[in-house]
């Protein structure tokens, strides 16, 4: 069981959301800014996700009619134009993911400049403020709450507090969580990655994919929420994508789903909270006023 099962629209079962975040190489410039020009590999291997993965899972969406989520750091919106526009003209929803793929916890304290550095390439690009944010690594921090809230935005989605989607509130204001996990994140099973500290045993795809399966089979059976944290650079490649592509295929066919983006489950939730249908568990922040070991 779950607790506090959200009504979904049509009486389906469970909401599935296959959220893509397109980081690209903004992972090597972040992390080695000092040389990253001068690497080649890192660099290639971030930009198959515009250029190569990006156009092939737009045309499984348009295929099977899905709108979905991705999230896309500011310096990407400016470096990969023909994606983003082909995102856009989808039909699909861009949220924010910082402006070079920061860490805020690392950057805690000076986060005003790239968080609205981003929302600035947010608005010119894609014409209008993103509902949504993934933070770089989850490393979501209160000051990225508060400026998600200064700036009118309406959920988040990086913490891991519950299965289902609910509320964040702290002295500012609400907003709601789309919450995520590392077992439905491609990171663990696909990345390999030494300069960024990730040295994974890459599985093949149908291993690395069978945990995420498990996950939505129990979520269905609970009636609640799949959402998967996928890259386009690890699993919009060739064989796992044509295997996710496979499994989107017969969940549509034979299971009764909501695939939406996030956006659309905040709409969603809004409309159940205004009518008395169902309201939000509510998440308190802090957590802590300071850190307990200390105290
Ligand atoms: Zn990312």
């Amino acid at each position: 069981m779950i607790r506090n099962p959200i009504p979904w629209p049509n009486g389906a079962k469970c909401a599935v959301a296959i959220t893509f975040d397109m980081d690209a190489d903004s992972l090597i410039h972040i992390a080695r800014p000092e040389d990253s020009h001068r690497r080649l590999y890192p660099t290639s291997m971030g930009r198959y996700g515009p250029n190569v993965a990006i156009p092939r899972i737009l045309d499984t969406y348009a295929r099977l009619g899905l709108k979905q989520s991705f999230f896309i750091p500011g310096w990407c919106l400016e470096h990969y134009p023909a994606a983003v526009e082909a995102i856009l003209k989808g039909g699909h929803e861009i949220g924010h993911h910082g402006w070079i793929h920061e860490d805020p916890i690392a950057t805690y304290g000076s986060q005003r400049e790239p968080f609205e550095r981003a929302l600035d390439a947010h608005k010119s690009i894609c014409g209008k403020i993103p509902a949504g944010y993934r933070a770089p690594v989850y490393n979501i921090t209160d000051e990225v709450v508060d400026l998600m809230l200064e700036h009118g935005m309406r959920y988040d989605s990086s913490l891991m507090g519950d299965d289902i989607p609910h509320a964040l509130q702290n002295a500012r204001g609400q907003l709601y969580e789309m919450p995520v996990h590392w077992g439905t994140d491609d990171w663990p099973p696909f990345a390999h990655y030494d300069e960024i500290g990730y040295l994974m045993p890459v599985k093949s795809p149908s291993e690395g994919l069978a945990g995420f399966w498990q996950e939505f089979d129990a979520q269905y059976e609970a009636g609640g929420f799949f959402m998967l944290i996928v890259h386009p650079f690890l699993t919009g490649r060739l064989a796992r994508w044509r295997l996710v592509e496979q499994w989107i295929e017969s969940t549509l066919e034979t299971k009764d789903v909501w695939f939406t983006t996030l956006g659309g489950i905040a709409d969603h939730m809004d409309t159940l909270v205004a009518t008395g249908a169902w309201s939000p568990s509510i998440e308190r922040l802090p957590y802590f006023d300071m850190p307990p070991a200390q105290t």
